[in-house]
């Protein structure tokens, strides 16, 4: 099927910003923020365009855990792959140990919070935003010290 005429910039400008703004760790709709209170915690809507961040299921998050989990693996992979090419035929076993152990403990740490803005922006993309996305009460991120929302789809 083919876009309508004009729109193929669109549609890939559309396709690349969100997940461009997950990884700067920025709303993916929007591109506002500040959106953590912490290394680990989300305010509950971005303060620039009002989107709740939660997207109102039970467990909304458990994507973004597998995101985790497929970065760890790919760091895995990569380091395991890459160590081995470099030092073999006679590896040392002892420092490959240990420094795997290392970085499977640091690397879900350090890419927590881009697996939730990752996860976001593809939940973006896959279930566009409606209204009701903006209808959560902007009451909380107020208590976290985040900016009201502004513009059009702000409504309280
Ligand atoms: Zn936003």
């Amino acid at each position: 099927m083919l876009a309508p005429r004009g729109t193929e910039r669109y549609c890939r400008w559309n396709v690349k910003s969100p997940f461009i703004r997950a990884l700067r760790l920025r709303c993916p709709h929007c591109g506002g923020g500040p959106i953590f209170v912490t290394w680990s915690r989300l305010v509950p809507n971005c303060p620039v365009c009002g989107l709740g961040l939660e997207r109102g299921e039970e467990g909304y998050w458990l994507g973004a855990y597998f995101f985790n989990l497929m970065a760890v693996e790919t760091v895995f992979t990569v380091w395991v792959v890459g160590f081995l090419a470099l030092t073999w035929p006679s590896p040392p076993w002892d420092l490959f140990q240990i420094t795997t152990v290392l970085l499977m403990a640091v690397t879900p740490f350090l890419f927590f919070p881009f697996s939730k803005t990752l996860f976001l922006a593809f939940d973006l993309m896959v279930r566009p935003v409606s209204e009701e996305d903006f209808r959560v009460p902007h009451e909380e991120a107020r208590r976290h010290g985040v900016r009201p929302p502004r513009g059009p789809s702000a409504t309280p």
